[in-house]
């Protein structure tokens, strides 16, 4: 099964998920959604999607992000967004408890808004609690890009997304993103066009 990506101006987009109730939790249609959007995100690739994406007003993400994606990308890189290696799993009802530390300004894009990118602001580490794919009550405190990861794919839980939230004035295509900012810092890319 190939499940569309839903991309900016679907509704869906737009509204908050309702949550997932103890029946549903569990179940065989909630455990086979959980294989079929792993398997998109994979497709894409990504390393989150949410059920509104894929369609589904439901309070439910998955996240992952492989070590094969991280090993084209230089240490510089990833050691200043943070980034390591996130196995898979899924998000049920999830809920932001705490936000920490300094914002970071990093570039990120969305499978819903194929093509393009744009700096985004984000707090460098936040708490939340979820439940996991069997019902069982979690809480993870994440930093770095795990933590950024985690506040889009909440976001879109709740009707909102990167563009709601970004610098405007770095919103790029892919392809311009490539050709003139990929190379530079955040910083320098704010200062330039400010
Ligand atoms: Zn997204």
């Amino acid at each position: 099964m190939k499940l569309k990506l839903h991309q900016l101006g679907d509704p869906v987009l737009r509204q908050v998920a309702r949550e997932l109730n103890a029946g549903e939790i569990g179940s065989d249609f909630i455990r086979q959604l959980i294989e079929h959007m792993k398997e998109a995100m994979r497709d894409a690739p990504g390393v989150g999607l949410a059920a509104p994406q894929i369609g589904l007003p439901l309070q439910l993400a998955v996240i992952e992000d492989r070590p094969e994606y991280l090993k084209d990308v230089s240490k510089e890189e990833l050691r200043a967004k943070g980034r390591k290696p996130v196995s898979f799993h899924a998000m049920i009802n999830p809920r932001i408890v705490r936000s920490e530390g300094e914002t970071q300004e990093f570039f990120e894009g969305c499978l819903s808004f194929a093509g393009y990118a744009a700096i985004v602001p984000r707090a460098h580490k936040v708490t939340v609690e979820y439940l996991d794919e069997t019902g069982k009550r979690k809480t993870v405190s994440a930093e770095g890009w795990y933590a950024r990861i985690l506040q889009h794919e909440i976001d879109h839980l709740n009707g909102t997304a990167y563009v709601d939230r970004m610098h405007t004035r770095t919103l790029t295509t892919m392809e311009n993103f490539n050709r003139n900012w990929k190379s530079r810092s955040e910083e320098d890319v704010l200062r330039m066009l400010k």
